[in-house]
């Protein structure tokens, strides 16, 4: 994320960042050169580091150049000469840029101090190619310069920078991030009491085993320290790391302590305490950052765990938690209302018993389906077994609950009431197979039923499609209106209806044009009908409301439904016969060749 990261034009920064570098570089040349050639001690590039991973790389040239000075005129003053002083600050910088570059490739923006993933990369890319190219060309400048081995100085560099930078850097990085200061805005007053108080007792305790006790007892800091960090997390364990450094450090430094028990030189005592602050740091700051992850999961849990209850229980569905055995966890509190049994009464029972046993295979199979494809919403329709308000139809949405392995451990579902829907749906569906002025089928039904019907020729049924065109329809609506026109269709259908039989089919296929399908007829049967149908058109006038009788008269072509054409060919057919009708003289009717 790089909108943590600072980016700042300010021209003090530069400066004080080459101050701090250079008291740091300078308190280490001056006291840890045990052998006279590199540091035993090296913080100085932790400093830039934890600067370089929390700024934009923009401004890192001003802080390797203000750095780079800082440490040349250290070594220059306290380290090894002005020889070295231009190539040491080099390798310095080297180091550090090696770092945040690889830091930057492969955990940009990283939380160093609050997550395991960044803080191995950075780890890794310290203990690894950064020193070991730095602290190779550092030992070359070493024992050409100075008395002190070449393997011997590599040695030092590497133990003085990779403890140095391990112990130092996630602590500069939580301070430059300001999460000292947002820790004392956000903390209330008894918890930094209580702080306070841990970080004191642990200093006592270093402060004993440093100072007092009579045997080498580091192991006994390790526990206070685990505590801390339980406590007081990231922060907490920053802060025992530098109490222990501070006060570890100084008491090595001045011979006392458990580590001056060991023989060795100083400067191996000082490498020593090194490992064991760094030891204390990889103990500590992973725990640190697995607690601070596992708090936000906790934090994000608890949100979604309110999100869900309010919406469960405020739904007018029912919400089910449900086992991988099918049994009810949880059941919302509109169970009551929806299936008329209390929440609690439902816990413990299968969940196929909320369901017909008509429809229970289906369900089964859905919920089944929903724990195998773990993150598909799968939904199934279903008659409840029991209703409270007497629902005949019910929706189902189920979907798993994993866990981190992403191994389904139970169902969420939502059941919905369909009966409205469904009842609706019905009526839209009737609505929408009739036509509203006449009430005969709409084009599409009737079309639907051809396609039937023609399924039905093809295994040997027999049937015939009458087209019928009213004659000068546009005569009626040019002299009586369009009103008239039409009370005129409608009435036309009625006309026709009586003389119809119980499977036949009258569908309006548009404009005063109708179809009707004769079912288990042949053409001499259908003929008769028609001209039955005919008769009946012209021996009842249609009345409109101007109370005048208008006459109705029709053309028809007539096609027998083959098995071999498919249902355009038929109303072409058709419609060629009722073209052969009109141009007859019309009222008459024309079978198709
Ligand atoms: P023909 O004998 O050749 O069929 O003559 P026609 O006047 O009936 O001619 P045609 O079938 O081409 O004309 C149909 C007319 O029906 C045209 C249109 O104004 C009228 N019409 C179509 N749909 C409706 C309707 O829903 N209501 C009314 N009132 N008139 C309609
Ligand atoms: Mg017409
Ligand atoms: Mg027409």
């Amino acid at each position: 994320m790089q909108t943590s990261l600072r980016h700042t034009s300010s021209r003090i920064e530069p400066v004080v960042l080459a101050g701090a570098y250079f008291f740091m570089a300078s308190i280490a040349l001056a006291s840890s050169r045990f052998e006279g050639g590199l540091a035993f001690i090296w913080g100085a590039n932790a400093l830039l580091m934890a600067y370089l991973l929390t700024s934009r790389a923009s401004v890192w040239p001003r802080a390797l150049i203000a750095c780079g000075m800082a440490s040349a005129l250290s070594t220059a003053l306290w380290g090894m000469g002005t020889a070295a002083a231009i190539p040491m600050a080099g390798i310095n910088l080297l180091e550090a840029l090696i770092v945040a570059l690889i830091c930057r490739r492969f955990a940009p923006g990283g939380k160093f101090a609050g997550s395991m993933q960044p803080l191995f990369v950075f780890i890794l890319a310290l203990c690894g190619p950064a020193n070991l190219v730095a602290g190779l060309a550092a030992a070359s400048v070493a024992s050409a310069l100075t008395t002190v081995p070449f393997g011997a100085s590599l040695l030092q560099w590497y133990t003085g920078h990779v403890l140095g930078g391990l112990t130092c850097t996630p602590i500069l990085i939580m301070l430059m991030k300001g999460e000292l200061r947002r820790w004392f805005g956000q903390t209330r007053r008894w918890a930094k009491c209580e702080a306070l108080g841990l970080l004191l007792l642990f200093a006592l305790a270093t402060g004993f085993v440093f100072y007092v006790a009579r045997f080498p007892m580091l192991f006994a800091l390790l526990l206070p320290m685990v505590a801390i960090v339980f406590r007081l997390g990231n922060l907490g364990a920053a802060a025992s790391v530098i109490i222990l450094a501070m006060i570890g450090g100084m008491a090595t430094m001045t011979g006392h302590g458990p580590l001056h028990m060991i023989p060795g030189t100083l400067g191996e005592r000082m490498q020593y305490f090194q490992l064991f602050l760094a030891f204390s740091f990889l103990l500590s700051m992973p725990i640190a950052a697995e607690l601070n992850s596992r708090r936000r999961l906790f934090q994000m849990l608890q949100e979604s765990e309110a999100r869900y209850r309010a919406i469960a229980e405020n739904s007018g569905d029912v919400v089910l938690n449900i086992r991988v055995d099918g049994v009810i966890e949880y059941a919302s509190p509109s169970a009551a209302e929806q299936i008329g049994c209390a929440p609690e009464l439902l816990i413990g029972q299968d969940a196929a018993n909320l369901v017909d046993p008509v429809d229970r295979e289906q369900v089964t199979a859905t919920l089944d389906r929903a724990l195998h494809q773990p993150g598909e919403v799968q939904t199934v329709e279903f008659r409840p077994f029991i209703s409270a308000q007497g629902s005949e139809w019910c929706e189902m949405v189920a979907r798993a609950v994993v866990d981190e392995r992403g191994m389904p451990t139970g169902l969420v579902c939502t059941i919905r009431d369909m009966s409205r829907h469904k009842a609706r749906q019905r009526a839209l569906q009737q609505v929408a197979a009739l036509d509203s002025l006449t009430g005969a089928d709409s084009r599409r039904a009737f079309l639907e039923k051809l396609e039937e019907e023609m399924l039905r020729a093809r295994h040997g049924g027999r049937a015939c499609l009458l087209l019928i065109d009213i004659d000068h329809f546009k005569t009626v609506n040019d002299c009586h209106g369009h009103g008239a026109g039409d009370r005129v269709l409608a009435g036309f259908v009625d006309r026709l209806r009586p003389g119809l039989r119980g499977g036949d089919s009258i569908g309006r296929l548009g404009g005063e044009e109708f179809a009707i399908l004769l079912g288990g007829t042949d053409v001499v049967r259908a003929s008769m009908i028609c001209e039955r149908l005919r008769e009946m058109v012209t021996a009842h006038p249609v009345q409109i409301d101007s109370g005048d009788l208008i006459p109705v008269t029709f053309s028809a072509g007539l096609v027998a439904l083959s098995g071999q054409s498919d249902s355009q060919a038929v109303l072409e057919a058709a419609d060629k016969a009722l073209y052969n009708a009109k141009h007859s003289g019309r009222n008459c009717l024309r079978l198709a060749a």
